[in-house]
């Protein structure tokens, strides 16, 4: 055998043995999770409305959203029973649940949370203008459910209160002219989300482009 046959010979078993080789093959390291978010409704909450939200979320977090019925009497559940029927409703590994209730009949209930299933209620009733005409969907009331539940999700994520008044996590309450508040994450906001999710080891699902 010719010296460096021989040479090329010993290099191949090198490369071979060697953990540092430089081949093709990728090293396997652990994959992140994918970034979902379980979007939970009761069936008086209108098709569009929740359409509307499903995308607004999808597009705001760059996470799949699955949506999935919330038991006909959910609204009328205390909290441990709500708490208790989100967790049944959640697939394990999930980032968290949103349900969105449609309550009319109850009287300042605006949103409540579950810090142990990591999900919040919205009563979207809440954010309807009195007297505003019901048989069309009223754009006001889109805009609102929209920031709404881009609020309530950030929070749920672990995110503060932000001071620019176009982003939808500015504390409603700071402004009287809420409608003119964003629907979605202003763009530190938005970097600082996706952060925290890679932080929990979440991947976003959808590309931002
Ligand atoms: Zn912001």
């Amino acid at each position: 055998m010719k010296e460096v046959t021989k040479y090329a010979l010993a290099m191949t078993v090198v490369a071979a043995l060697s953990p540092l080789t430089l081949s093709a093959e990728p090293q396997p390291t652990p994959a992140p999770k994918t970034c979902a978010i379980t979007l939970a409704y009761e069936a008086s909450v209108l098709p569009s409305v929740l359409d509307a939200i499903r995308l607004n979320l999808t597009r705001t977090f760059s996470c799949g959203v699955r949506l999935a019925e919330l038991p006909p009497s959910f609204g009328g559940l205390t909290g441990v029973q709500q708490e208790a029927a989100i967790r049944e409703i959640m697939k394990s590994g999930e980032l968290m649940a949103i349900a969105l209730v449609h309550q009319a009949n109850q009287e300042g209930f605006r949103a409540a949370r579950y810090p142990k299933v990591n999900a919040a209620v919205v009563n979207l009733a809440v954010l309807e203008t009195p007297g505003a005409d019901t048989s069309t969907v009223n754009p006001q009331y889109i805009g609102r459910s929209l920031r709404e539940s881009v609020r309530v999700a950030a929070r749920l994520l672990g995110m503060e209160e932000c001071k620019n008044p176009r982003c939808g996590l500015r504390k409603p309450e700071q402004d009287p002219v809420r409608d003119a508040i964003g629907t979605n994450l202003c763009p530190p906001c938005s970097r600082k989300s996706k952060a925290l999710l890679s932080e929990k080891g979440f991947r976003p699902e959808i590309q931002s482009r």
